[in-house]
């Protein structure tokens, strides 16, 4: 069986400026980050899409306590994107002491990313996405 869409290729493409995602010929159902099945129906027929970008905040949490790698604090944020799936993302250009419920719950805002340093669990540099709040 072959990945559609890998983690490399899939770091790459953010890279490169594309965020990339399957999509299910079965369900519709958006699958973000790559899998190797359908995270709607679980079938393997997908194909390789462009995602727009946009999404909207449904939960956060700020970390003061870092995993290897990141500068705290900082907020990890579930944000729902248009096409549908929910991402783990880090919020940036906000101050993680403003972070309530009444500044940030259902906000808007787009999807980037940023590199990663390498840990003792990955096999080399990472990209993290990453949510930037609409002005
Ligand atoms: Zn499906």
């Amino acid at each position: 069986m072959e990945y559609l869409l890998t983690s490399d290729q899939y770091a790459d493409a953010l890279r490169g400026g594309r965020f990339l995602g399957l999509k299910c010929k079965q369900c519709g159902a958006y699958t973000v980050p790559p899998q190797k099945v359908c995270s709607g129906c679980l079938s393997e027929d997908m194909e390789v899409v462009e995602l727009n970008r946009k999404g909207e905040l449904r939960s956060f949490t700020v970390i003061y306590t870092p995993a290897e790698g990141f500068e705290p604090p900082y907020i990890v944020a579930l944000v729902e994107l248009e096409e549908g799936p929910w991402v783990t993302t880090n919020i940036i250009d906000f101050d993680p002491e403003q972070a309530t419920m009444e500044n940030l719950m259902g906000k808007k805002g787009r999807i980037d990313y940023k590199e990663v340093p390498a840990d003792m669990f990955s096999g080399g540099p990472r990209v993290a996405l990453t949510f930037k709040l609409a002005d």
